[in-house]
């Protein structure tokens, strides 16, 4: 279960956009890529042409890094939605968006996807009455997600209930009580992710 592990920030910068990593640091004058908004690196700087190829590759740079996955994994997910009925790039996305961590993250249990996915990892998450560890796990329309008993005592989870998320229209939760529902797979229109997926299903393709 890899993870990148280096300067979070520095993939804003190396995307040239806000990707919104860190929760609630990045709609802060803290937000690393308010300061610096260039590419890291010695020449960072210069301003480069992209390439065809290059574009298709920034854009699945992107999407790994919005949903915190590498590149094997991410070339799996491709294939499996490739192998599945309707559009590929849309198929993508849902099964990116169906993971275990993501839904957590939706449903208002975590700042960001990082956070969501570390919560999931240590265990505070019970699916449909069991406790599931795997962040990558993919849920299915009418699994219920809740906050283990031991867990709800813990700050954190006193805070999200005290700040509810505004939720998408494919998850139905209730932090108070420490619960999430999935009601429907998302659509195209409910996934606000600033990827164009039609763009790496060309890098794919080739
Ligand atoms: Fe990206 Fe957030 Fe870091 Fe800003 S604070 S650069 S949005 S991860």
């Amino acid at each position: 279960m890899a993870r990148y592990t280096g300067a979070t920030c520095r993939q804003c910068r190396r995307e040239g956009m806000k990707l919104f990593l860190k929760g609630d640091r990045c709609y802060t004058d803290k937000c690393a890529f308010g300061r610096r908004g260039y590419a890291p690196g010695q020449h960072g700087q210069s301003r480069k042409k992209l390439s065809n190829y290059g574009i298709q590759l920034r854009e699945k740079q992107k999407a790994r890094r919005i949903y915190g996955i590498l590149e094997g994994q991410f070339r799996k997910y491709y294939e499996h939605a490739a192998s599945i009925k309707g559009i590929t790039g849309e198929n993508l996305l849902r099964l990116l968006e169906m993971r275990l961590d993501n839904v957590v993250f939706r449903a208002g249990f975590g700042g960001s996807r990082a956070e969501a996915r570390q919560l999931v990892t240590h265990g505070h998450f019970l699916v449909n009455g069991k406790k599931v560890d795997i962040p990558s796990c993919q849920v299915s329309v009418n699994d219920v997600i809740t906050v283990r008993e031991k867990s709800r005592a813990s700050e954190k989870f006193k805070t999200f209930a005290e700040n509810p998320k505004t939720l998408p229209a494919w998850i139905q939760a209730n932090v108070e009580n420490y619960e999430a529902k999935v009601v429907a797979e998302p659509a195209r229109t409910d996934i606000d992710v600033p990827v164009n997926e039609t763009l790496i299903v060309e890098l794919y393709s080739k």
